[in-house]
């Protein structure tokens, strides 16, 4: 079968829903010609479905201070060359309100792990006092790794709406060969986390690094497949950068160079556009860190929603879980000009003063 074939199955406003596993391989090692004809139709399906609009949540990285030790990972607790912090509630309080002057719409709330009950009593807390800025007008998106369902269901009932926890392998074998095995990086427990936050009700999203050593064109196709079967409401797929300070640092010569981790990552979004028409899927920040247009590139194949940075600029050299991390030191009104600008260019807009919740999400609980 030709990439023409599959892409010709697909209506503007259907959804393929049946691309096969040999399908999406294909897809994903389109090139030429054939690479530019996939994105251009996931282009033509997102515009079709969900129309021209990138939704925007600022991003709260809130604190590196974590528990486990992913291999990939610059901000694990193994790594000692860097200082760790925790913002004070007035400083996350403060970069809500700028979310909410700024008409971002949304926040989101990112950190290293822990799962003491300070730090669950804290966040419990801190999503509250979110709510109360302008009478619940913010959307609240959490990105706090692994927790029980019991905080899952507390923070849910705090008022965050969205949880971003991506499964960064869905081949357990991948998975151990990314993460240390033990009690604390736990495949099942990373799944079952993940079976419970679409039972809390949350819009729930996952994803995958792209170019990962060990990784092949099999697992991004099941990666994809299992995207598909858990049904989530979003996706954050970003491409793979090699850490110094991390065990995976030793097969950076293993990897695809850096443009084709972005290619691939390109193909990963416009795949899964393809199968899943109406989700969320944000443009990484690691994409722009790769290609200073990845952000674009990505939202052009298919991705809408972009996460600028609202953290405090003395606070955002400390988390760094790549090297080079794009707009490290950008401020954040620079940043809203930059990306209106940006969005323009390529015949999309922001849609300010909007949650901008995952269509299919909607549709499917309402
Ligand atoms: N600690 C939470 C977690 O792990 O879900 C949230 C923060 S964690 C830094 C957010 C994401 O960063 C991870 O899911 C991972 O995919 C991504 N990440 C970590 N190290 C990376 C690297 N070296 N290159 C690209 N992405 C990376
Ligand atoms: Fe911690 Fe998340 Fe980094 Fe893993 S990916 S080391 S849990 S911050």
């Amino acid at each position: 079968m030709s990439i023409n074939e599959i892409l010709n199955r697909i209506g503007p406003s259907t959804s393929s829903g049946t691309l096969t596993h040999e399908e999406i391989k294909l897809l994903l090692a389109a090139e030429g010609d054939d690479k530019k004809l996939l994105f251009d139709k996931a282009l033509q399906v997102k515009l079709a479905h969900l129309d021209n609009f990138v939704h925007l949540r600022g991003l709260i990285e809130y604190s590196n201070v974590c528990t486990k030790y992913c291999l990939y990972c610059g901000v694990r607790s193994k790594n000692p060359n860097f200082e760790r912090y925790t913002l004070s509630d007035e400083e996350v309080i403060e970069c809500a309100k700028l979310a909410h002057e700024l008409g971002y719409g949304s926040v989101a709330l990112q950190s290293g792990e822990r799962s003491d009950a300070a730090f669950v009593d804290k966040i419990t807390h801190l999503v509250k006092e979110i709510k109360k800025i302008d009478n619940g007008s913010l959307g609240i998106t959490l990105s706090l790794g692994e927790q029980t369902e019991e905080t899952y269901r507390r923070w849910f009932e705090a008022g965050a709406h969205r949880y971003l926890l991506r499964i960064e392998a869905s081949n357990e074998d991948l998975y151990y060969k990314i993460h240390p095995r033990d009690a604390k990086h736990d495949f099942k427990t990373r799944l079952n986390c993940i079976d419970s936050l679409l039972k809390v009700g949350y819009q729930t999203g996952t994803g995958v690094m792209v170019g990962l050593p060990f990784q092949t064109l099999d697992d991004l196709a099941d990666d994809l497949l299992f995207f598909k079967k858990k049904d989530v409401a979003m996706v954050g797929m970003g491409p793979f950068i090699p850490h110094p300070d991390t065990p995976l640092w030793q097969y950076r010569d293993q990897i695809p160079s850096a443009e084709k981790r972005m290619e691939l990552t390109l193909k990963m979004i416009a795949t899964l556009r393809l199968m899943m028409p109406e989700i969320n899927m944000v443009a990484a920040t690691a994409n722009q860190t790769v290609d200073p247009q990845g952000r674009e590139k990505a939202i052009a194949a298919g991705a809408n929603v972009i996460m600028p940075n609202l953290t405090p600029n003395e606070f955002r050299e400390n988390y760094l879980i790549y090297p080079d991390k794009a707009c490290v030191s950008d401020k954040p009104d620079q940043c809203q000009t930059c990306l209106d600008v940006r969005l323009a260019a390529i015949g999309h807009k922001v849609l300010y003063n909007a949650w901008g919740d995952s269509v299919a999400f909607t549709k499917k609980h309402h």
